[in-house]
């Protein structure tokens, strides 16, 4: 439970974070796919947490390898971790080859042209050069075809000057569990591996490691599930939450018949209701397609366990819920209101806004007080 009374005065929103329960969550998944290892995705600011907390829990708790978008995330990260192995999952750009070197991180290559050129820059400074390869195994968004996987095996300049740290390819169904894709796409890259050195093999993020053994690898990516997210839709993944997020109510008023709320008048209800009028919105994280209307329901806000819906538009700073299930006087200025927490979930909050926990968890607010605990427990 987040201690209120501690927080500075005035604070309208916080989110808190436990990075015990972050690296007892790594562990879990640690343990789950033995002897496989586990890395973690720690990209876009360790999926909106801070990369600057979340990594040193993540390497205090033992983890060894991390995974991130962007050079200038594994930068970060490269300052966090000293030793860690740091695979960049969109690759080298030209013109950033050196960088890459300055930091000893690790591109994941995912096209010809690219391993062409990443090939071609260990030659020109007479060395070997560090890489993964990313195999398209039906996702159709990043990676090597068949193909060109065939062309590089069979053409020594592309491989001979790399040092191939892992193959690795991505799944497009993992969170449904009896998706025959997911089968589909592990037998073409099982039948792909025999034409590559034999190096470890990373197929599984949160969802995936959830398929059992055959899609482990030597090594799982897990991002979402390492902050509390259940991203399988089938079998529950061993983890607990990691966030909670709070904002205030800063006004509790009876709505008249015939009245609307908010921004163009979406819901108006014809009896009276009271309205509770929270500081956070679409600026922090509350959807503006949790809105609800008179024909729509949206998302919703907890007080105490108790679910109270979101009413009208959300705008940026502010959402209006209606608390007129509440008895008389419960719902006052001040309190707080939980947005994601023991009674909502990622998941909800999520589909509440017609989309995924993933999409709550990067998209919290920036402007709340964050406040992290549980250091005190982690331990390798
Ligand atoms: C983001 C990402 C992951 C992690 O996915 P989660 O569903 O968050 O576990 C793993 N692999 C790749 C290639 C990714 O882009």
């Amino acid at each position: 439970m987040i201690d209120f009374d501690a927080l500075p005065a005035g604070t309208t929103g916080v989110i808190q974070i436990d990075l015990g329960q972050l690296a007892a969550n790594w562990q879990a998944l640690r343990d789950e796919v033995l002897p496989a290892r586990c890395g973690a995705v720690v990209k876009a600011n360790g999926y909106g947490l801070g990369a600057d907390r979340v990594v040193p829990a993540l390497a205090n708790a033992g983890c060894q390898t991390f995974f991130v978008a962007t050079l200038s995330e594994a930068r970060e990260v490269r300052g966090l971790a000293p030793s860690a192995t740091i695979f960049v999952l969109d690759g080298v750009l030209p013109g950033s080859e050196a960088a890459f070197l300055e930091i000893d991180a690790v591109p994941v290559l995912s096209n010809l042209e690219e391993v062409g050129d990443w090939s071609a820059y260990a030659r020109q400074h007479g060395t070997t050069l560090p890489a993964a390869l990313h195999v398209d195994t039906g996702l159709n968004r990043l990676g090597l075809p068949i193909k060109d996987i065939r062309q590089i095996a069979s053409q020594a300049h592309y491989l001979d000057p790399l040092k191939i740290y892992l193959v690795m390819s991505h799944l497009a169904s993992a969170d449904e569990p009896q998706n025959a894709q997911n089968q589909a796409q592990l037998n073409v890259f099982e039948g792909l591996l025999p034409l590559l050195p034999t190096v470890a093999t990373s197929i599984a993020a949160s969802d995936g490691l959830m398929l059992g053994k055959p899609f482990h690898g030597q090594l799982v990516r897990p991002g979402y599930a390492l902050y509390g997210g259940q991203a399988s839709q089938g079998q529950a993944t061993p983890v607990k939450p990691v966030v909670s997020v709070y904002a205030r109510v800063l006004q509790v008023a009876d709505l008249a018949p015939g009245q609307s709320v908010g921004y163009s008048a979406t819901y108006k209800p014809s009896e009276q209701r009271k309205i509770a009028t929270i500081a956070a919105g679409y600026a922090d994280g509350i959807l503006r397609s949790a809105s609800a209307s008179n024909d729509e329901r949206g998302g919703q806000v907890a007080f105490a366990g108790q679910t109270a819906p979101i009413v009208g538009r959300v705008s940026m700073d502010l959402t209006t819920v209606d608390v007129t299930d509440f008895e008389d006087g419960v719902i006052k200025r001040g309190m707080w209101a939980e947005i994601v927490g023991p009674t909502i979930s990622l998941e909800q909050a999520g589909a509440h806004a017609g989309t995924i926990g993933y999409e709550i968890l990067t998209s919290l607010s920036r402007r709340f007080h964050r406040i992290y605990t549980g250091e005190e427990r982690i331990s390798a």
